[in-house]
Formats: structure tokens, C-alpha cells, sequence
């Protein structure tokens, strides 16, 4: 797996994919959903991971039904 920087640890660390409950507000209505978060291998902390952003994204798009043409 790729590595990815940890501004904790102040280097490139490994990390590991957990699910986490996301809470996004569209539109003045609050959705709660399973997205993914990287975490830091050697301190625990988060680290931002492009990758599962992207999937967060989908997994939300998916969920609110719309955007589906949009692939
Ligand atoms: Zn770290």
C-alpha cells in the first residue's frame, strides 16, 4: 500500500483504512453515512488520503441520488 504523509509524525508513515461515520449537510438537511478514513500506522492520528476522499464522494453521491449520470 502506498504511503502517505502524517503531519504528526512529521513523515511518510503507512497507514490503515477505517470505516468512519460521516455527517454531511446538503441543502440544510443533515445525512449520516459509512465512508472511509486513513489512519496513521504509528500515532493512531488521521491522515488525509486522496484516494478515499474520492470514495467518500461516491459513496455520498450515491446515497443522495443524483449525480448518478455523472460518472
Ligand atoms: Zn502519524
Amino acid at each position: 500500500m502506498n504511503k502517505t504523509f502524517c503531519e504528526i509524525c512529521r513523515k511518510d508513515v503507512d497507514f490503515k483504512v477505517e470505516i468512519e461515520i460521516i455527517k454531511s449537510k446538503v441543502k440544510g438537511k443533515e445525512y449520516e453515512y459509512c465512508g472511509l478514513k486513513g489512519v496513521c500506522w504509528e500515532c493512531g492520528s488521521e491522515v488525509y488520503i486522496q484516494e478515499l476522499e474520492d470514495e467518500n464522494l461516491r459513496i455520498f453521491n450515491r446515497l443522495i441520488g443524483r449525480l448518478e449520470n455523472d460518472y
